[in-house]
């Protein structure tokens, strides 16, 4: 089995796991409970809020844990939008987003609020210039994403955050998700910032939302006064454990893990140049661990297929889209509609090794041969 689809979901560290099971046995009250079981979980669960919130650089009492990612967006979009009205209904994102976040605007856009896609340049880059002039006096939310998920940009996140700053009234959120334990993030003038640990060898069913201090929420689940006013619920104090562990863990290797994975990635993308019908999506502006192309006259989603037939699983788009549909990001930057519709996504991990690389480019060659009209 050859696994090429880690910004999907990655597999749990085993460490994690057993600091999962370890905090379950361990703590069997709830952290909101006043008496004295329910304080020691309390402590476990502050000291992993501690532990992420010092890699971040942020405050323990800014970290809101949610059930994943697509939460933690939905929380941040919906949350503003709610909160804030009052100050202008006009939302800025971009076409790179993932859906966690198209999603939540355009539930927004169906109820009157206002929202603006700032384009980005062929390198994949949100277009300043374009997002200076989109800004609005009413502007409420700028909503953008560290690295997006099917082509593996990274934004020019700091630049944005210091062109945002001086719009007190409007808000910056920042879905980090592809980014946290990949690559060092900076949350610097970020206001909201959202990730889930399962994409960098966590448990699933977590995800956290960091909102800095100032910033008010209105909430999307109601029910009592938690860790956090801002997300009722007994907090999963298990997961928030392995969450910390997960984060710890990547963080110490982040570098080594990026230049090991960065060869990778080129020898993969010299032998895919090969191919004459192939165009590679990822650009300059991507991270190592995405690696996207269209096929020029083929389905990528036979390719998926003939792919996995041989127990090689590779993704077309980012998990969470429709089949057959264009791929937003890469239309975005390639602005060409058959080269949106036949992508295919690589995703690299540390755990990949050069062999299964070179397994897969043989395997690749083959479906190549069968499925892409010659000629
Ligand atoms: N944002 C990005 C950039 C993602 O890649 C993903 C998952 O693929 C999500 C949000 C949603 O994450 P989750 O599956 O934790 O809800």
């Amino acid at each position: 089995m050859i696994y090429l689809d880690y910004a999907a979901n990655t597999p749990v560290c085993e460490e994690v796991l057993q600091n999962f099971c370890d905090v379950s046995r361990k703590y069997i009250a709830n952290p909101n409970s006043p008496h004295q079981l329910g304080r020691l979980a309390e402590d476990c669960l502050n000291n992993a809020s501690k532990t992420i919130s010092e890699i971040l650089n942020v405050k323990p009492d800014e970290i809101i844990y949610t059930s994943g990612a697509t939460e933690s967006n939905n929380l941040a979009v919906k949350g503003i939008a709610q909160q804030y009205k009052k100050y202008g209904r006009h939302i800025i994102t971009t076409y790179m987003e993932h859906s966690s976040v198209i999603g939540a605007v355009t539930s927004l856009q169906n109820q009157g609020f206002e929202v603006d896609y700032v384009d980005v340049n062929p390198d994949g880059l949100v277009d300043l210039d374009e997002l200076k002039e989109l800004l609005r006096e009413d502007t409420i939310l700028v909503s953008v994403c560290y690295v997006d998920s099917e082509v593996g940009i990274r934004q020019q996140i700091e630049r944005i955050g210091e062109l945002l700053a001086g719009h007190p009234h409007c808000f910056f959120h920042v879905d980090g998700t592809q980014a946290v334990g990949k690559i060092p993030v900076s949350l610097t003038n970020i206001d909201l910032f959202s990730f889930a640990p399962h994409k960098f060898y966590g448990t699933n069913g977590c995800g956290v939302l960091v909102k800095k201090e100032p910033v008010l929420l209105e909430p999307l689940i109601h029910g009592g006064v938690s860790t956090t006013p801002f997300r009722s619920g007994t907090p999963a104090l298990a997961l928030i454990a392995s969450a910390e562990k997960a984060l710890s863990l990547a963080a110490d290797g982040i570098l080594e893990r990026y230049e090991y994975v960065e060869k990778l990635n080129s020898h993969l993308r010299d032998a895919l140049k090969q191919y004459p019908k192939i165009h590679i999506n990822s650009t300059k502006c991507s991270v190592p661990y995405i690696l996207n192309f269209s096929i020029e006259g083929a389905k990528s989603e036979d390719f998926q297929a003939m792919l996995s037939e041989n127990s090689i699983y590779v993704s077309t788009k980012s998990a969470c889209c429709a089949a057959n549909t264009v791929s937003r990001p890469v239309f975005a930057i390639t602005k060409n509609k058959k080269a949106a519709l036949s992508t295919l996504r690589i995703s690299l991990s540390h755990l990949t090794t050069s062999e299964e690389i070179e397994k897969f480019l043989d395997c690749f060659s083959l479906c190549y041969k069968k499925l892409v009209k010659q000629g």
